[in-house]
């Protein structure tokens, strides 16, 4: 069969011939091929936006044109950066990067230099960095848990860097722990009646240092735990370096057997927390600059106001801006520019929310019928989610009272007075009101 990247160069020439040079260079020229999948070519958008408007606006440009390129691939799909992973984790195409192969070659963006230290990240950071410099003496194993997006695994390839530069002659193995699950069962599977074969052991246990990303998922893998525990003793008493990520404590791994558990603790266990304000705006700043994108300090911190629990998304949210105002041809230098690229990202509730949004939530909340709401039933139900309701439209999009009353069928004023103010009352002394409405906020909030 072609090769997909010859058949896609082929595509886009066809492609180029049919429509204008800056929708080519708009919504074609980023689309890049990994894969066939039966008789599709799989192509990976970097951004959500280009693959909505080909699969709405350019379907049939692309179809047309695979249709004279190729007899077999007669269709494709179109899938975001996220989405790949999430493929990748399906195994249902075959990828260029065979998922089972475990390189060990580090991603060269992972670098400590490309790491900005805080306070959330400088104990983790500083730990790292003397593990790279004296694999095997300095803390053995090392542990680094924290949330997703944190910088765990970048840490693990900044140390994979640095000894490959510095130390050429150890032997570095970083490996998911998706992969080494996946490879321990493989080779069960293939070798039904015979012990674990040589080469699974020489590879894990043949090496200097070895990096564990991801543990928390031997979660139900009793005898892939079973293999790693021999396998870190076999390490550890050879004195080879050991590092593991989770994203919670090693006490918190409660599915680990006893005697793993208390083998990763052995060492020194370290977290990365939440980045603070300051850190969040020096990525940033450092990301701008490595990509060379002038973007005013005002965007920048509009941009790490909205993006606290992951430096992912937060680096996801700076791409985006730089990228749209690539396609518009203008300045970073106006706040609507932001709010637009990220509009999908940031939710648009300031925008979009109505008194009926409200309602609607409230009733779903509480079970009620939005109709009744209206009318003149008496029910304690309804009448206690009116008064949410009229709370809420009252504090969150400051509607005059006498307009929420007629929205109500025409209650009258001093009704809706009565309402807000016993639900703010309520609010105080009352903690499950308080958490309802914080819940339905959250809900709209989250629109
Ligand atoms: P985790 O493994 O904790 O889920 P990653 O290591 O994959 O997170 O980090 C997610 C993204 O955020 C990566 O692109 C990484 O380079 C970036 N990142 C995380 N922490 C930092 C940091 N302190 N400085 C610069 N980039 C960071
Ligand atoms: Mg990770």
């Amino acid at each position: 069969m072609e090769n997909y990247i010859e058949l896609w160069e082929k595509v886009l020439s066809k492609i180029d011939h049919s429509v204008t040079p800056v929708t080519y260079n708009i919504w074609f020229s980023k689309l890049e091929p990994i894969a066939f999948q039966n008789d599709k070519i799989i192509l990976v958008a970097p951004l959500k936006q280009i693959k909505s408007t080909i699969e709405k606006d350019f379907k049939q440009v692309i179809l047309d044109a695979l249709q004279e390129t190729s007899s077999t691939i007669t269709n494709f799909e179109i899938v975001t950066n996220d989405e790949v992973k999430y493929i990748q984790q399906k195994q249902n195409i075959v990828l260029p990067v065979e998922p089972i192969k475990v390189s060990s070659s580090f991603n060269e963006n992972f670098t400590f230099n490309n790491f900005v230290v805080g306070n959330s990240n400088s104990l983790a950071y500083n730990a790292a960095l003397a593990v790279a410099e004296n694999p095997g003496k300095a803390h053995n194993p090392l542990f680094i848990y924290g949330g997703v997006g944190l910088g765990k695994t970048h840490l693990m390839h900044a140390i994979g860097n640095y000894i490959t530069n510095k130390l050429p002659d150890k032997k570095v193995l970083y490996v998911t722990t998706e992969l080494f699950v996946n490879e321990f069962i493989d080779m069960i599977r293939n070798n039904k009646y015979t012990d674990i074969p040589k080469n699974f052991r020489d590879k894990y246990r043949s090496v200097d240092v070895l990096m564990l990303d991801d543990v928390q998922f031997l979660k139900n893998k009793d005898a892939t735990q079973e293999e790693l525990f021999h396998t870190f003793n076999d390490l550890y008493n050879n004195n080879k370096q050991i590092i593991l990520t989770s994203d919670r404590h090693p006490k918190e791994l409660t599915f680990l057997e006893d005697r793993l558990r208390s083998r990763f603790q052995t060492g020194l266990t370290l977290d990365i927390s939440l980045p603070d304000y300051e850190t969040r705006i020096a990525i940033l700043e450092k990301k701008a600059m490595n990509k060379r994108f002038n973007i005013k300090s005002d965007l920048l911190a509009f941009i790490a106001d909205n993006f606290k629990s992951n430096i992912r998304e937060l680096e996801g949210a700076l791409t985006k801006v730089m990228f749209y105002c690539q396609l518009l041809e203008v300045h970073a230098d106006d706040i609507s520019i932001v709010k637009e690229a990220l509009k999908e990202d940031i939710g648009t509730q300031e925008e979009e929310l109505t008194i009926d949004t409200i309602v609607d939530h409230v009733c779903s909340y509480y079970g009620v019928n939005k109709s009744d709401l209206k009318g003149k039933r008496k029910n304690k139900k309804i009448a206690d989610a009116r008064q949410i309701c009229t709370y809420m439209i009252y504090e969150m999009l400051a509607i005059p009272l006498t307009s929420i009353g007629e929205y109500f069928g025409g209650r009258d004023r001093t009704t809706m007075l009565y309402s807000k103010n016993k639900i703010e009352n309520l609010i105080l002394t009352d903690k499950n009101i308080a958490t309802q409405v914080k819940d339905i906020k959250n809900i709209i909030n989250k629109k």
